[in-house]
């Protein structure tokens, strides 16, 4: 990228240089990113995205982090985040409109104290808005397609509003998946009234649940790998022997083996490799291809 752009991309929103996707992501893993940018409305987010496809500048929007694999390859394109200026919410009798960037822990906790149950399952879950819905995530047989109404998205130079039946919402999967040029800008949900001390003690007892069943002590992703049908993905690694595995500073968690840990400054390339060893050696044994539920990002050389 040139001076000039980065000077044009200044006069838009707030920049910051070389800054490591290990400092951006609960993985704690990740190469040095040349410029993540900060939009702090709807129109700065058009007029950046407008000016990176005119100069034809990579980019990607990222949360929390909480389900990327970065490789420790440098990224020369943009980094765009929400997470600074688009994270307000607003309660509506039963429904919220969150934008995108708001933490969607942060949001379950108040809806509690406004007595609104449905997003219970998310309370322990460390992303964005905009991350829970593009990735469709949940926890305890539900999701955000349960809550969800309508997603406020960017694209073709439009800001629009479309209804959740229209976002192919599935197991970990939305449309957004396949449109990785669309922006979820904020979302609507609907919620059900309930009493903030029940919904606060199912809170808490999921995360006694989690603390128990979870290293959460320790960075990570959550899970690698998607559940195949029929079975957990942790009794196939638990089945071939890997609980405790490691390869350099990436470890299989002793306490669930769907985690991975970065134990002792893991490279990314330990941590795929370890991912890919599993594959294989779950082939082998079950005959099941097991899929990444974690992204990877910014990989040239596989
Ligand atoms: C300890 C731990 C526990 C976890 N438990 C769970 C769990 O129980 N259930 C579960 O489903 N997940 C879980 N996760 C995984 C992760 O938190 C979720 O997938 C979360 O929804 C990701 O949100 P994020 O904001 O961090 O997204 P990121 O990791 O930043 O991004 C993920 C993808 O979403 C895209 N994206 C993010 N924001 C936008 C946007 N505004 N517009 C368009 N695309 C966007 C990114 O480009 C990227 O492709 C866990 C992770 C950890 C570390």
């Amino acid at each position: 990228m040139n001076d000039d752009l980065l000077m044009k991309l200044k006069r838009l929103a707030v920049v910051e240089t070389d800054q490591p996707l290990s400092k951006m992501t609960t993985l704690r893993i990740g190469g040095v990113a040349k410029y993540v940018v900060f939009p702090d409305s709807g129109i700065a987010l058009d007029a950046v995205i407008s000016l990176l496809k005119k100069e034809n500048v990579p980019w990607k929007i990222i949360g929390k982090g909480s389900d990327l694999l970065c490789s420790d390859d440098p990224y020369n394109g943009v980094i765009i985040r929400l997470d600074r200026h688009f994270r307000n919410y607003y309660f509506t009798g039963q429904q919220v409109i969150a934008e995108a960037g708001a933490s969607i822990i942060a949001l379950s906790v108040d809806a509690a104290k406004n007595a609104l149950s449905g997003l219970e399952f998310a309370s322990g879950i460390p992303g964005t808005v905009g991350g829970a819905v593009f990735m469709n995530a949940g926890a305890y047989k539900a999701s955000m397609a349960d809550i969800l109404d309508e997603v406020f998205v960017y694209r073709d130079g439009r800001l629009e509003w479309i209804p959740a039946s229209d976002c192919e919402l599935a197991y970990r999967s939305s449309i957004f998946q396949k449109h990785r040029e669309w922006i979820i800008v904020a979302a609507k949900i609907h919620l059900k009234p309930k009493d903030t001390k029940e919904i606060f003690a199912l809170m808490d007892d999921r995360r006694a649940r989690r603390m128990k069943s979870q290293p959460l002590d320790q960075p990570s992703c959550g899970s690698v790998f998607r559940n195949p049908e029929n079975i957990n993905a942790w009794q196939l690694i638990d089945g071939i022997g890997y609980r405790g595995k490691r390869n350099g500073g990436a470890v299989v968690s002793e306490k669930h083996c769907n985690f991975i840990l970065n134990t002792d400054n893991a490279t990314a390339r330990d941590y795929l490799d370890l991912v890919r060893d599993i594959q294989q050696k779950v082939k082998e044994k079950y005959g099941i291809e097991l899929q990444m539920e974690m992204e990877r990002f910014n990989w040239q050389n596989e």
